[in-house]
């Protein structure tokens, strides 16, 4: 026998035990953001590497050893699998002028890259869904995404479970002010900074990452450090404002987290995120902010933007954490038995039937033969509501046989010219 072929470390196949739950999730993401009317985009996997370095930030974690990157020999061009969705939604507004002089609500779905180390709520190709706004400076487009998560959270039964932590970040010169004190603040502790090397390199790369650390020593001392509000400029503590105004009068709860300063460079005044304490370390649900540079940082006219970005591994492995026996819909509702001389044919006939009158039903026809009592064991297994059988005796007489497999009522039989009618009315409950 040859070798079997395993899949790539930290990378996962969905299961199809696992798949209705993710399609759950995934339809309630769908209607959230159709409820808001927001517009779907999708765009490639595959960028130029240059899009990320620019768009995320060289001094980023994601850029500095994230990345998924190669090369063809007979090309120069490098190429990066995407590591987040929100530089790639950007080029392609620029690029096809979607954001040109206009608002967008736009979302997307799909599978990013980044080179990490494997573990629970950490993978290696994992599953983001965003949301991006375009060209509205007003704090009410924070407030409307914000206002979005928390409705979807409150769909997904997860609401009791995060929260919202919130800050702002001002901008590009607020950021440097604040950078020059706080290096100078560190420089002065270089004892506790050393006991974090990660924190000691981001010194002269991202300094502001330093407020991230999760070395208990080293928060202890950020305590004392500059604060970051007592920096910020009048029109980004204007904006902030008027965001927590706003979150108050719809009773949107937050705590002010002046150390949230999120991973990616080109956040500017909001940051917030969505965090649970359900899933060990990896607590961060969702993660977004504002980026009114961004797009011309990319080399588009200049448009405002505001997103955020929803790890879906973390979000299910929550909504499972938290309601285990969620009911989830039936992958099989009706399974159709047939045996005997003569039934194939009007078998698949009656499925085809059910299948037009009732697009939102699954119907299954058992097709690998066998007695009845082998048929009715797979039709239980396949977790339908109802088998419709047929026998030769039904097919002479133009009948078929329902029976409800979960016991709920007798089985009867009914002429084939009725069963629609009955089953409307068996799955209108
Ligand atoms: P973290 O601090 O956990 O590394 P991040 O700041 O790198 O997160 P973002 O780039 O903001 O994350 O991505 C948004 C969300 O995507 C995260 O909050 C998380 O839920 C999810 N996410 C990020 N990286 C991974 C990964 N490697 N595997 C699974 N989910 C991830
Ligand atoms: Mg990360």
């Amino acid at each position: 026998m040859s070798k079997t072929i395993q899949a790539l470390r930290g990378m996962n196949d969905l299961s199809p035990n696992e798949s209705p739950l993710w399609q759950w999730v995934e339809g309630q993401l769908r209607e959230t953001f159709a409820t808001y009317g927001y517009s779907e985009i999708r765009s490639p996997i595959i960028e130029s590497t240059d899009l990320f370095k620019r768009g995320v930030g060289e001094a980023t974690d994601i850029v500095e050893k994230e990345m998924f990157t190669f090369s063809r020999d007979e090309e120069k061009e490098s190429f990066t699998l995407r590591p987040e969705g929100t530089a790639g939604c950007v080029r392609a507004a620029i690029e096809h002028g979607w954001i040109y002089n206009q608002e967008q609500r736009l979302w997307y779905i799909g599978p990013m890259f980044r080179y990490e180390r494997p573990q629970k709520g950490r993978y290696r190709q994992f599953h983001q869904a965003g949301v991006e706004i375009f060209g509205i400076p007003n704090a009410e487009a924070d407030a409307e995404l914000i206002l979005l998560t928390a409705r979807l959270w409150e769909k997904l039964g997860i609401r009791q479970h995060v929260k919202l932590q919130l800050n702002s970040i001002g901008g590009l010169d607020v950021r440097t002010q604040y950078r020059e004190a706080l290096v100078a603040f560190l420089q002065n502790h270089l004892d506790v900074l050393k006991q974090d090397p990660d924190s000691e390199r981001r010194l002269t790369t991202n300094p502001l990452r330093i407020l991230d650390t999760k070395n208990q020593a080293l928060q202890a001392l950020l305590n004392h450090a500059p604060k970051l509000h007592d920096f910020l400029d009048e029109e980004s503590k204007a904006h902030f404002a008027r965001l927590c105004t706003i979150l108050d009068d719809m009773g949107v709860e937050y705590e002010i987290n002046q150390k949230l300063v999120r991973g990616l460079d080109y956040y500017n005044k909001t940051v917030f995120e969505w965090v649970t304490d359900a899933l060990g370390s990896q607590g961060t649900v969702c993660g977004g902010g504002r980026y009114d540079g961004l797009v011309a940082q990319l080399g588009g006219h200049a448009s405002e933007g505001v997103g955020f970005a929803i790890g879906l591994e973390r979000l299910v492995l929550l909504v499972q954490e938290i309601n285990p026996h969620i009911r989830l819909p039936r992958t099989v509702d009706i399974y159709i038995l047939h045996s005997g001389e003569g039934t194939t044919s009007p078998a698949f006939r009656l499925a085809e039937l059910i299948r037009q009158a009732f697009p939102h039903l699954r119907t299954m026809l058992h097709t690998s033969g066998g007695n009845f009592k082998k048929q009715f064991k797979r039709a239980d297994k396949s977790g339908a509501k109802l088998a419709l059988v047929l026998g030769e005796n039904e097919v002479a007489e133009g009948t078929v046989v329902i029976k409800d497999l979960f016991g709920e009522s007798e089985q009867i039989t009914v002429q084939q010219c009725e069963l629609i009618a009955e089953l409307q009315q068996r799955f209108s409950q």
